[in-house]
């Protein structure tokens, strides 16, 4: 895995994702888990519900490498949960979006305007 500054890992999935586990991979003894960093996060968040936010959006993404989704498929997941209209503008909580896309909506994106 290649970061370069000023990139950072918030996060990381230990494991096999589950489409590249062979036929007899058993459903026991193994040690997938998700590893979640806090220094860089505290390091890149200003405000506690950008770490929240931060914190939620880095689990979210690990548990999509877990079902097999790349670098890409996650990326394009994101944007477009960020382009969702916000369902609690609307003043109708519930509909439209899932009720974790306003922890999405708190997260920085460096080079990214909202
Ligand atoms: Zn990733």
């Amino acid at each position: 895995m290649d970061i370069e500054p000023p990139d950072t890992l918030f996060g990381l999935y230990h494991g096999t994702p589950l489409p590249e586990r062979p036929w007899a991979y058993g459903t026991c003894c193994h040690d997938d888990r998700i590893s979640i960093y806090q220094r860089p996060i505290l390091d890149a968040c200003q405000t506690e519900d950008e770490v929240v936010a931060t914190i939620g959006e880095t689990v979210i993404h690990e548990v999509g490498h877990y079902f097999g989704l790349s670098e890409e498929e996650l990326e394009a997941i994101r944007r477009a949960i960020l382009a969702a209209p916000d369902p609690s503008a609307r003043g109708r909580p519930g509909e439209g979006a899932p009720k974790v896309l306003p922890a999405f909506r708190g997260a920085a994106v460096e080079g990214e305007e909202s």
